[in-house]
């Protein structure tokens, strides 16, 4: 699917809000209403690759690290690259990389990067593979949101979930005491 950079998203409303997974575990999920306004980056496809360029390595890293340390609406489900020539082949696990990439052509779930007072970026988690293996670069503020991102500084009521903005009457859904 694909959306234009810094286009308002539109995936999920407000009202039904961002998911946050624990991703030690992948079986706490914080539920909560979007406080925040989000801003769509990375949504690419074919024929819409975005646009391209050397990205700073600092970045780089540093989005590898939040895709790391967040899954964020994990429930919607697996989305495969298209601006890969071949579609996937089924022996190929979806989470392995193709020979010759850094990153798994398809992923499940997205990203959450605090902008501006009142906004996030919001972008797949297949990101790091436009990124590093398809040149994409993102838009300037992105990056700038990206390397500005404190990683500890996490909600209050959810000290696990490494995103600052969840309000502290989010709902939580814990599989282990269910
Ligand atoms: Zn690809």
């Amino acid at each position: 699917m694909y959306y234009d950079d810094l286009s308002p998203y539109a995936y999920s409303t407000p009202e039904e809000g961002d998911n946050f997974t624990e991703v030690e575990t992948g079986t706490r999920f914080v539920t909560a209403r979007c406080a925040y306004q989000r801003l769509n980056v990375g949504w690419l496809e074919t024929g819409r690759p975005g646009t391209s360029g050397p990205a700073p390595a600092a970045f780089t890293s540093k989005l590898l690290t939040v895709l790391k340390s967040q899954g964020v609406n994990e429930t919607l489900g697996l989305h495969e690259c298209d601006l890969c020539a071949e579609p996937l082949d089924d022996a190929h696990p979806w989470y392995v990389p193709r020979p010759g990439h850094r990153r798994a052509s398809a992923g499940t779930g997205e990203i959450r990067v605090p902008g501006a007072p009142g906004t996030a970026y919001a972008a797949p988690s297949l990101i790091g593979h436009y990124v590093l293996d398809h040149g994409y670069l993102p838009p300037r503020e992105f990056i700038d949101a990206v390397l500005a991102f404190d990683l500890r500084d996490r909600s209050t009521a959810y000290p696990w979930i490494a995103f600052p903005w969840i309000p502290d009457d989010a709902e939580l859904y814990d599989a282990l005491n269910e």
